[in-house]
């Protein structure tokens, strides 16, 4: 949904709420980007966010959307000669900076969605969206190239290396962007395990850390490259309560200190307090979409 007034003065008619994206033409996207520029501009000589009018503020939210946008997504798969229908048309937008979750019964497609949204694997039909790149049509090198640079992933069995410390397990995924020099390297990874509360666990191996120690790992590893999206698979899900929440606080804190947009899936209750909006999946289709306001949820 675009609650957007911009595009109402560009022609766009507003019913019930519920101007969409596949409603905003190329040249109605062009002339956005054009204004947002001029205004983007005014903003940088001086004046603070506060100033925005009601229109910059609308079109700066409409820029900040497109992160990820899918329409029609199905996915069949085939299990000898039978047809297992895991997504049944998945339309659906996130912008950047959600804290969203995808919620639903065990089966219902949230794990096949996660990794269609995350370059893992393809949709048998329909279109991902992801920063301007259209993700169907490309092969699996770029689809590579595409997860490796943009995207962070954190699973419900951590998937650590058993053999690498906690510091070389987070180190290993800046390795492969290979960016960085050796020191450079070294300090980025000494913050990021510190910012997710590891310091002085930097030597440890998996096996020498608590479940929450290990996912707080992994959301180092999955952060350290600074992704534009975080996907987590039930991140909860091997944790007791207390630790869920430490963790989803670590997720919070990340979110909002550096803006990367996190999607959950989850059936757990605590989880869905923290997100900012709740996409409910059932049989491979969206059964609802709620967004909450940012004072409601847990801070
Ligand atoms: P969830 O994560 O919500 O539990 P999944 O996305 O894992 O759901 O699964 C959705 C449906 O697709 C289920 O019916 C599941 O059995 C089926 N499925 C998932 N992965 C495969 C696969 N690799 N081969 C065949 N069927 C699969
Ligand atoms: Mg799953």
């Amino acid at each position: 949904m675009i609650r957007c007034s911009i595009l109402l003065r560009m022609g766009l008619k507003k019913e019930d709420d519920s101007v969409t994206w596949s409603m905003v033409s190329n040249r109605h996207f062009l002339s956005l980007r054009l204004i947002s520029f001029f205004q983007l501009g005014f903003i940088n000589k001086g004046s603070r966010a506060c100033h925005l009018n009601r229109a910059t503020s609308d079109v700066m939210e409409v820029i900040k959307m497109a992160l990820l946008k899918l329409k029609g997504v199905t996915k069949i798969y085939q299990q000898g000669k039978i047809e297992v229908p895991a997504l049944r048309g998945i339309d659906l937008i996130v912008e950047e900076g959600e804290f969203t979750t995808i919620f639903g019964p065990s089966g219902s497609g949230k794990t096949t969605l996660l990794n269609m949204i995350g370059c893992l694997d393809k949709p048998s039909s329909g279109s991902i969206n992801f920063g301007n790149k259209e993700l169907v049509n490309l092969d699996k090198k770029n689809l590579a190239m595409i997860r490796r640079h943009n995207v962070g992933f954190v699973f419900q069995s951590y998937n650590l290396i058993p053999v690498l410390t906690a510091f070389e397990n987070v180190e290993f995924a800046i390795r492969l962007i290979n960016k960085h020099n050796k020191n450079e390297l070294r300090d980025k990874v000494m913050k990021i395990l510190a910012a997710v509360g590891l310091e002085g666990l930097e030597n440890r191996k998996p096996n020498e850390l608590s479940g929450g120690q290990k996912q707080r790992v992994a959301i180092a590893r999955a952060l350290v490259k600074e992704p534009k999206l975080v996907l987590a698979d039930e991140p909860s899900a091997n944790l007791d309560s207390k630790t869920s929440e430490e963790v989803l606080e670590v997720m919070v804190k990340m979110n909002k200190e550096l803006g990367t947009t996190f999607i959950f899936s989850t059936h757990d209750p605590l989880v869905m307090d923290y997100a900012r909006r709740l996409i409910e999946i059932r049989d491979g289709l969206i059964a609802k979409d709620q967004r909450r306001e940012q004072d409601a949820v847990l801070n």
